[in-house]
């Protein structure tokens, strides 16, 4: 048996809906951008939603819009994608690199006051996997200091804290709709904020620094006259993928509902092996099940993290790591002049960690053999 590691929950809907859009004669950002960004700003109870091509773009505008510049200090956890620390070098600005919480994978209020100097003007706290990180304490600690909150939720439509959702708690909410995240829109992103001037700030941004709805300009409504009142960016969004996202969003609940059916199995299947850890997920968070990320115990194991991963592979079992730590990567390693010794909890989860495949059309078949296969190897290589 073959099983990827992803494979898009594309259905006949989303297909019709770009057939639609292709045949409206309007391919580029326009009114079903408008719609995406309603329904959205709606279901995530924010106020405000941006739409863009990336979250990285979001992420990138959202420090822009409140004022990271040259000299500020942005503190970034160790266990992400590069998108969350490259945007603060955008600005001129350095990522501080924090090392997280060794159970969760989440940057914690410890590890930000570990960092935080008279330079620190913003954190980016990434919910690792869909898990938001602890809002109550992160948000209570940034007002205090008068820092930033720019939450990167590339993996949470849908993440819950406390009862809320995700996209409406810190100063902007960056989302993406990248190929492998829980909407299959291929690219695409989207920021959320309670704050009406920085959401007028950030559309204006997203399109060449364009006067306000530059995209009108095309339509019955619009005028050719505009104005451009910066240098914006080219980060908007399509109508062809704002379709995509309105009819993902439909069927966002059932695709997260089998995501959560496939964690309860590996839950259960590997919960209580010596040689196998499940995810932690707090009482008070409802995560996205973006990722599924088992620890092995290289204690118990004659093989390390990366011939476990070979072994499935040659059983035919996609894997992946979220995430090779920043601090590990050249770049981030030379800027920051850290040694990975600096981040103990990091390092730790690093030789353990391995996403397994949990996308919404994986088969109680495939299941069962990525449960099968990983229990063989636990068992076939213990010490
Ligand atoms: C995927 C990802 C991003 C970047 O998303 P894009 O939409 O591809 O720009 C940012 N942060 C994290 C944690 C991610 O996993």
């Amino acid at each position: 048996m073959e099983i990827p590691f992803h494979r898009s929950y594309t259905t006949e809907a989303d297909i019709q809906g770009v057939v639609e859009t292709l045949k409206s004669g309007w391919l580029t950002m326009g009114p079903r951008t408008v719609q995406f960004e309603n329904r959205f700003a709606e279901l995530v109870q924010a106020k405000h939603a941006v739409a863009v091509n990336s979250c990285t773009a979001a992420l990138h505008l959202a420090l822009r819009v409140l004022g990271v510049g040259p000299g500020d200090e942005v503190i970034v956890p160790a266990m992400t994608f590069a998108a969350s620390a490259e945007v603060v070098c955008y600005l001129g600005a350095t990522p501080v690199i924090t090392d997280v919480d060794p159970e969760t994978h989440l940057i914690t209020v410890e590890e930000i006051e570990k960092h935080v100097s008279p330079r620190t003007r913003a954190v980016i706290p990434v919910h690792f996997a869909g898990q938001a990180a602890d809002l109550e304490e992160i948000m209570s600690f940034a007002r205090n200091r008068d820092l930033k909150v720019v939450e990167d939720a590339a993996h949470c439509y849908p993440s819950f804290y406390k009862g809320r959702p995700i996209g409406g708690i810190g100063d902007v909410t960056a989302f993406s709709f990248y190929a492998t995240k829980t909407l299959a829109v291929g690219e695409g992103g989207m920021a959320t904020t309670n704050n009406e001037e920085l959401a007028n700030q950030m559309k204006i941004l997203r399109l060449h620094g364009i006067s306000r709805d530059a995209w009108k300009r095309y339509t019955k409504e619009g005028s050719w006259y505009y104005e451009v009142v910066d240098a914006g960016f080219k980060y908007n969004m399509t109508d062809i993928q704002a379709s995509l996202g309105l009819t993902q969003l439909d069927i966002a609940e059932e695709a997260w509902k089998k995501r959560s059916k496939i964690a309860e199995r590996y839950n259960a299947a590997f919960g209580g092996h010596k040689s196998l850890r499940t995810p932690v997920i707090k009482p008070d968070r409802q995560t996205s099940w973006h990722l599924y990320v088992l620890r092995i115990n290289p204690e118990t194991l004659s093989i390390n993290r990366d011939e476990f991963i070979n072994k499935l592979k040659e059983a035919g079992v996609g894997t992946s790591v979220h995430f090779i730590p920043l601090y590990r990567h050249p770049f981030y390693r030379q800027l920051t002049k850290t040694e990975p010794k600096n981040f103990p909890h990091s390092e730790w989860l690093f030789e353990r960690i391995i996403s397994l495949p949990i996308f919404p059309g994986m088969t109680d078949k495939q299941v069962d053999y990525v449960i099968e296969n990983v229990l063989r190897i636990a068992d076939e290589f213990a010490k």
